[in-house]
């Protein structure tokens, strides 16, 4: 029998709710990372990563760049996300993760 998925049983039992809000909570007065920001990003304030209410998805899918144990034959489910904290100026995803 296969195992039920985490997040389905956190969905029946109220705790992605709960966890849902706590995280909502920490947008009202950013300190998401520790750039700590104190921006209301539920208001559209952005702070150093430039990211407001809600993320933006750059794209998603199957990704076969890595070894294949992490890959296995069906590629790894992959999301890409835009803007990011750290703003290494060696990102190979520069054009995502800086510009947005
Ligand atoms: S960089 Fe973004 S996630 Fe980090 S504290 Fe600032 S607003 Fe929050």
């Amino acid at each position: 029998m296969q195992a039920l998925p985490a997040y389905i049983h956190h969905h029946e039992t109220g705790e992605l709710a709960r966890r849902i809000e706590a995280a909502r909570a920490i947008l009202r007065d950013c300190t998401l990372c520790p750039r700590h920001c104190h921006v209301n990003r539920l208001e559209g304030e952005k702070g150093v990563c430039r990211v407001g209410r809600f993320p933006m998805v750059s794209s998603f899918g199957p990704h076969f760049g890595e070894e294949r144990p992490l890959v296995g034959r069906r590629g790894s489910g992959t999301i890409f996300l835009t803007c990011c904290n750290l703003r290494c100026v060696f990102c190979q995803n520069y054009d995502i993760s800086h510009q947005g």
